[in-house]
């Protein structure tokens, strides 16, 4: 879309430099320390490009969508359209295919409930892995619970990968669907989903897999994974909170029940009975989040201008440096240790409690994530009270590691004493 701000990492080499510029948030100081941002994965920061574009929004264009006939309606639909096809050809994902959620919870409580009434009955089964963000877990146990399915899980390795041998052995007549993660926020493993989706679409099983942690660091081809669906959040890939994106291939999407209902997803209301829209405004009652939605697409050229190798290239760089120089602290143990990782490196130190860490890393202008990170299971398994989280954006330098490394041998000398 038209924006007043021009990306200044167009056509460049890679320089996080004047890259770090375009994030205004990234220069203010915590604790009278500049800002080391290594929250990433909970939430990315967002580039002038993307906070002009929410302004130039309500500027010119404020209006509701798909109901007036005026000017500013016309105006305000064309771009939430034109935002749909943006991120429809991101993902090479049909227009029809492309539903705005709130984020990658409501998506997959969107199909939890709306394929689940379709297609799950008693007595089948839901596949999910013991790696999951507890989005994708607490929405499957509450369909199992409503139709008296099953949950299986596939169970993970000490090292944070999931045991492909078992996941083979629970796929079976009675599986109707495999939900599992592209990528672990809190263990930073890239799943095998190429062989995950080819495993169950040997057995007609459909698969979701939550991409919240792949979109911001990869590029996603939902034809070439040939998943079934796909969903992320906006607010991790440089865009607002509370707009999000769900997929869903037109065969199942046009066989699902409506998830919310009331206006925008009716062709006719009588008052006896309804009927609904084709998808995807089918699954879009209510005003939906129109500046989301718009900026969502923003926020994708943005990554696009910067290009999705440089992103990754970048990324790769910081967690590489990362894992080497915290894995030689004494003491500290990192948690998550696949042969594939996004740029997450969590870890615990010897004798010290996560919060503890996190706290002195605070101070000293780090801000990093500590705890379960909605992974409880995880940490259950490992029998660890949680992990401290450094996760990278391609906004992040080297010398922001090294005082990451600095800040963590002061924790332990702080602590230890
Ligand atoms: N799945 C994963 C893997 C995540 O990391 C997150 C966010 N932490 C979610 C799902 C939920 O995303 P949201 O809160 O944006 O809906």
């Amino acid at each position: 879309m038209d924006t007043m701000v021009k990306n200044k990492a167009i056509s460049k080499e890679f320089d996080v430099e004047s890259i770090r510029k375009e994030f205004p948030i990234l220069s203010v100081k915590v604790h009278g320390r500049p800002l080391v941002y290594f929250d990433n994965a909970a939430s990315s920061q967002k580039p002038l490009f993307v906070i002009k574009a929410i302004e130039k929004y309500y500027e010119t264009v404020n209006s509701n969508v798909h109901r007036g006939v005026h000017h500013l309606s016309s105006l305000a639909t064309d771009q939430f359209e034109a935002a749909r096809k943006t991120i429809a050809t991101h993902i090479n994902a049909n227009i029809d295919e492309v539903i705005f959620t709130r984020g990658t919870t409501e998506a997959i409580n969107l199909v939890a409930y709306s394929f689940g009434e379709v297609f799950v009955k008693e007595g089948d089964e839901i596949i999910i892995s013991h790696m999951e963000h507890h989005s994708n877990i607490v929405p499957w146990q509450i369909l199992c619970q409503r139709k008296k399915a099953v949950l299986k899980v596939i169970p993970i390795t000490e090292s944070g990968e999931l045991r492909m041998d078992e996941y083979k052995k629970l796929l079976s007549s009675k599986t109707k669907l495999v939900a599992v993660a592209h990528v672990s926020n809190s263990l930073g493993t890239i799943n095998p989903v190429e062989e995950i989706i080819a495993l169950a679409h040997a057995k007609n099983i459909p698969v979701l897999l939550d991409g919240a942690q792949a979109v911001p660091h990869m590029k996603i081809d939902v034809k070439k994974l040939d998943v079934d669906f796909y969903c992320f959040s906006g607010h991790k890939i440089y865009a607002p909170t509370g707009i999000g994106i769900l997929f869903g291939k037109e065969k199942w999407l046009k066989q699902m029940v409506p998830f919310q209902s009331g206006g925008e997803m009716i062709k006719e209301v009588k008052l006896e009975a309804s009927t609904y829209q084709d998808p995807p405004l089918r699954f879009e009652a209510g005003t939906p989040h129109i500046e989301g939605s718009i900026v969502l697409a923003t926020a994708i050229d943005y990554m696009n201008n910067i290009g999705l190798d440089a992103i990754a290239k970048q990324e790769q760089k910081l967690l590489d440096y990362a894992t080497e120089k915290l894995s030689a602290i004494n003491g500290l143990k990192i948690v998550g240790q696949a042969k594939h990782k996004a740029p997450v490196v969590a870890f615990n130190i010897e004798g010290l409690h996560p919060y503890d860490v996190g706290v002195i890393l605070d101070q000293l202008g780090i801000a990093v994530r500590t705890g379960h990170h909605c992974t409880q299971p995880i940490m259950d398994l490992y029998g660890i009270p949680g992990t401290v989280r450094a996760s990278f954006s391609f906004y992040n330098t080297i010398e922001e590691i090294d005082v990451l490394v600095a800040g963590v041998k002061k924790a332990i000398d702080m602590l230890k004493k």
